[in-house]
């Protein structure tokens, strides 16, 4: 899951930044509105944490633009200003929720979860395919009530994978949603993260429960390959 936290903010945006990737989010940073605006048209974000006072464009100037060109990112506005006409208009932009700060990281990382949940209509803080489950909230992965230890890029993978269930995932869109800007993007080391997981996942499951299908991408999947 890819964030862009848009914050002028250096000590705040560093913390920002440090916290969510401990949690496993690939982040980006912004630090001004044009910036912002920039970013969000070119990356692929599951999620934009997005300050209102900001340099060369306010934040309700930067959702507007995102809204009149139909970028439908979900947005959390995180901002000092606390009055209830902000929190209006914020929303009726088109915000799909509003922190006020100070605020404590673990209500906004609470936040962050349920709005990337809601882009993806899971409602369930589980994610799951056979008897492989991850736990958004703690970030566990279990099977069958085991834990597996896996890395944060492989957390991140999985993750994404289990969110798309069913569906086959490009490379490029894995590399789009799990690495951020300055990561070394090299295909190759998105496969050495993925055939690490295979190899773990495999080692629990019984079966690799993730299908490389050649030239289309990979696909997690419940059962056995008949
Ligand atoms: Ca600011």
């Amino acid at each position: 899951m890819k964030i862009l936290i848009v914050e002028d903010e250096k000590i705040l945006r560093d913390s920002l930044v440090e916290g969510l990737r401990l949690k496993g989010y690939a982040v980006d940073i912004a630090a001004d509105g044009e910036d912002a605006d920039d970013k969000a048209f070119c990356e692929n974000y599951d999620l934009i944490i997005l300050d209102l006072n900001l340099p060369k464009m306010d934040g309700f100037t930067v959702l507007e633009n995102f809204r009149e060109e139909n970028l439908d990112v979900p947005v959390l506005i995180l901002s000092a200003r606390d009055g209830i006409d902000d929190k209006v208009k914020g929303l009726d932009l088109g915000a799909n929720d509003y922190l006020t700060k100070p605020f404590h990281f673990a209500e906004l990382e609470a936040r962050v979860r349920s709005l990337l949940r809601r882009k993806t209509v899971i409602e369930n803080t589980v994610l799951s395919s056979g008897a492989l489950c991850f736990d958004t909230v703690t970030r566990a992965v279990t099977v069958a009530g085991n834990p597996v230890s896996l890395t944060m890029k492989e957390t991140a993978l999985l993750e994404y994978l289990l969110l798309h269930k069913g569906r086959v995932i490009k490379l490029e869109e894995l590399i789009e949603h799990v690495w951020d800007i300055n990561a070394d993007t090299f295909s190759n080391s998105v496969r050495v993260h993925m055939s690490s997981l295979r190899r773990k996942l495999k080692a629990q499951v019984g079966y690799d429960p993730v299908t490389n299908i050649i030239g289309e991408g990979y696909v997690i999947r419940e059962e056995p390959k008949a």
